[in-house]
């Protein structure tokens, strides 16, 4: 038996809380296993998992092909610097590179969204040669100094300025807003199809069609920060496909690697890539990543998880519409990012859901977050209806 699954809750807290960062506000249970939808407690409570690592487990935990996929290659080669080529990364960056928007030509690999967006970042600097970023009110990009700096949020932003110098935050979803802003000194324009942390915000429609002809207009890169929403999560493998627009710069991270810590920047064929030692990352690349994210893209490709997404996704939204739960202002959302805009503070909810098997995010301080794996059975998700009707109504 595994030394740590003989622990309970109570132990592993206690165990964890003495040396853990503390910048965590944690939930009290200690989850030791999954499969699909379903995590357990070291305790055996059984929970319907709606938090779904943050975005970062669109597949289910412990997916047959993603444990495959890592134990083999373990056995072959964990580490491996881009200094050299290797058979994971070249069959991934090939593959992703026909699953992307037509027209993405190179792809940065690294580790996490923050990451990625940083890389975006210093790439608009570079291939415009001008300053200034244009980023969304409500908007999240990631913790890092300068993700931070595209980070809307005060809390988190106030308390680590000086940021990057040049970033800017307008209006969400109103091009008026953004016309008014961008100008020859605009680098790029960051922005997530779905706002994700921020509420659970869809753009309307034309938002970013209207965006990038803005940042064509002006000569300005259009970022378009898919780490959220990315890899079937919206109900297509990327959102701004549905949009119908080509972004110069496409973030990606959280479900790319089935789980595995992986993110990417993927670089529009007419900017050509990164000058010669301009940026780097030890691990980004890393074989074991490369074949844990092959194997995710092609599960969720081969079990046709995106349409499977869109269904779910509109079918989860009609039941809590029609529920007409009296706690609830709004439901809103795309594919399986549901959010429900409540008339109080979503932290209580979290609790009682949380006592009746269900795990769920907040996104700011009245907006409770579905982000269920999109592998989550119709009857899970009934579940889920059952146990949100009782604590809403
Ligand atoms: C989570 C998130 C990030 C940051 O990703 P990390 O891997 O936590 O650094 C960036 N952008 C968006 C839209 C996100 O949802």
């Amino acid at each position: 038996m595994h030394p740590y699954t003989s622990m309970q809750n109570a132990d592993i807290i206690a165990r964890e809380d003495q040396r853990t960062s503390g910048t965590y506000s944690k939930r009290g249970i200690a989850i030791v296993r999954g499969s699909g939808a379903i995590l357990w407690d070291a305790d055996e409570n059984r929970y319907v998992d709606c938090v779904g690592g943050q975005g970062s487990a669109n597949l289910g935990h412990a997916h047959p092909a993603v444990v495959a996929a890592i134990q083999q290659q373990a056995t072959q080669l964990i580490s491996c610097p881009e200094i050299f080529h290797n058979d994971q990364r070249a069959a991934y960056l090939d593959e992703l590179g026909a699953a992307m928007p037509v027209g993405m030509g190179r792809v940065f690999l690294c580790n996490s969204g923050t990451e990625a967006v940083e890389s975006a970042l210093k790439f608009a600097r570079l291939s415009t040669g001008r300053p200034n970023i244009i980023a969304m009110m409500r908007g999240f990009h990631g913790r890092t100094m300068g993700a931070l700096s595209a980070t809307y949020e005060p809390k988190y932003r106030e308390p680590f300025e000086p940021l990057i110098a040049g970033v800017s935050h307008v209006p969400y979803d109103r091009i008026e807003a953004l016309a008014a802003a961008i100008n020859d000194q605009t680098a790029a324009v960051i922005v997530e199809p779905v706002q994700g942390e921020g509420g659970v915000r869809p753009a309307s429609p034309g938002f970013l069609t209207a965006a990038a002809a803005l940042c064509a207009q002006h000569g300005a890169l259009l970022i378009v920060d898919e780490v959220q929403t990315g890899f079937g999560r919206t109900g297509s493998l990327f959102a701004i496909t549905q949009a119908g627009v080509t972004p110069d710069l496409l973030v990606m991270a959280k479900s790319m690697a089935g789980g595995m810590p992986m993110g990417a920047l993927a670089i529009h064929e007419r900017l050509g890539g990164f000058a010669p030692a301009s940026h780097g990352s030890t691990f980004g690349g890393n074989p074991l990543a490369c074949a844990a994210a092959r194997a995710a893209l092609r599960a969720i490709l081969s079990e046709d998880l995106c349409a499977q997404t869109a269904r779910k996704g509109t079918a989860l939204m009609d039941a809590l519409r029609s529920a007409n739960l009296s706690k609830v202002r709004e439901v809103r959302g795309a594919g399986l990012l549901v959010g429900l805009e409540l008339k109080e503070r979503v932290q209580p909810t979290l609790v009682a859901l949380m006592q009746r098997g269900v795990l769920a995010l907040p996104a700011g301080p009245n907006v409770l977050r579905l982000l269920p794996p999109l592998v989550i059975t119709d009857a899970e998700l009934a579940e889920v209806v059952t146990v949100l009707r009782e604590v809403l109504a």
